[in-house]
């Protein structure tokens, strides 16, 4: 079992300068999203420096970068003493990956570039900003470039991968979903393919089920969304909702509960250790959780649509 690392995935900006046609957030992001509001910010940074320990903070979008805010926070994040962790189109000048680099440096423990060949002006551009980055980044930070797997994209990814491998840059693929989803893949080698390079842990999630088993979400990792609101992971279930944090409605669990959604598509928190596999409550135990965890929700539900 993986050892969990306490993890936050903050939603700082619902802003992309790019309009893919797979992106899963499409009903959402936008060249004219929206960004975290200063009130929120001003909520959420005081809460995560009284976190005990350290945590690693994954900033999302959108493109976070976008965010005008994004190098500020990444410092102040930084200077708690919590450690980053960035996706990005990598669209951006190369001088902004390097600002963020100087300014996070050894906390900065992973870059992901995504590739997205269907908005990218010229791929060797896109090459040669990673292989430089990957020269000016420090020693702690994992880089790798990702890219979605598509039945028409398979030669052109073939021969990303192949400069990656020569330049030492990590190449992964992921499936390409399908409105939440995984697509079938028309041709066999597609899939191959895929599979040879597969971002790790997606694969244990396609259709898994971990209904009753003790997950540490909720206590050691969270979601937090532009306005604020706290989710414990990604699927519905009771008990889904942690409050919002620029209201002060916000409580983290203090103890670990099991799952009590009868599906599970959430890569991050499984990668982060968080779901204890093969570790489940009894049966009593479980189904007082379940029934309070509904009732707490409808209660909420219902506080905050009629009691305000
Ligand atoms: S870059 Fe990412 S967030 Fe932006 S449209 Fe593409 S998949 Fe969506
Ligand atoms: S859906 Fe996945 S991440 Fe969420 S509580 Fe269940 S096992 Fe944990």
């Amino acid at each position: 079992m993986p050892t969990p690392i306490p993890t936050i995935e903050w939603e700082i900006t619902t802003a992309c300068n790019y309009a893919c046609s797979y992106c899963v957030q499409k009903s959402y992001v936008s060249k004219h999203g929206k960004h975290c509001s200063d009130e929120t910010i001003a909520a959420v940074l005081p809460m995560i420096a009284e976190l005990p320990g350290t945590w690693q903070i994954k900033l999302i979008g959108g493109e976070p970068l976008l965010h005008p805010r994004f190098f500020e926070l990444c410092e102040t994040l930084t200077q708690q003493g919590h450690a980053l962790r960035i996706t990005t189109n990598f669209s951006l000048p190369l001088e902004k990956y390097a600002q963020l680099a100087e300014i996070a440096g050894e906390y900065l423990t992973s870059l992901t570039a995504s590739l997205h060949l269907e908005q990218v002006k010229s791929v060797d551009a896109f090459l040669q900003k990673a292989s430089a980055f990957q020269r000016l980044k420090s020693e702690n930070t994992d880089f790798s470039v990702t890219s979605v797997c598509l039945d028409e994209t398979l030669e052109a990814l073939q021969d990303v991968a192949a400069r990656c491998d020569r330049e030492g840059i990590v190449f992964s693929l992921q499936h390409a979903k399908f409105q939440t989803k995984y697509i079938t893949y028309q041709r066999k080698e597609v899939e191959e393919f895929l599979n040879s390079r597969l971002l790790k842990n997606v694969e244990t999630l396609q259709n898994a089920n971990f209904f009753g088993t003790v997950c540490l979400t909720g206590m050691s990792f969270f979601r937090i969304l532009m306005n604020g609101d706290v989710k414990r992971c990604y699927n519905i279930q009771p008990r889904l909702f942690l409050g919002n944090i620029t209201k002060g409605t916000f409580r983290r669990f203090h103890a670990p509960l099991p799952c009590m959604s009868p599906r599970c598509t959430c890569t991050v928190p499984a990668n982060c250790g968080m779901i204890q596999y093969g570790e489940r409550v009894c049966r009593s135990s479980f189904l007082f959780t379940y029934c309070a965890g509904w009732f707490q929700t409808l209660w909420m539900t219902f506080a905050r649509k009629f009691l305000r």
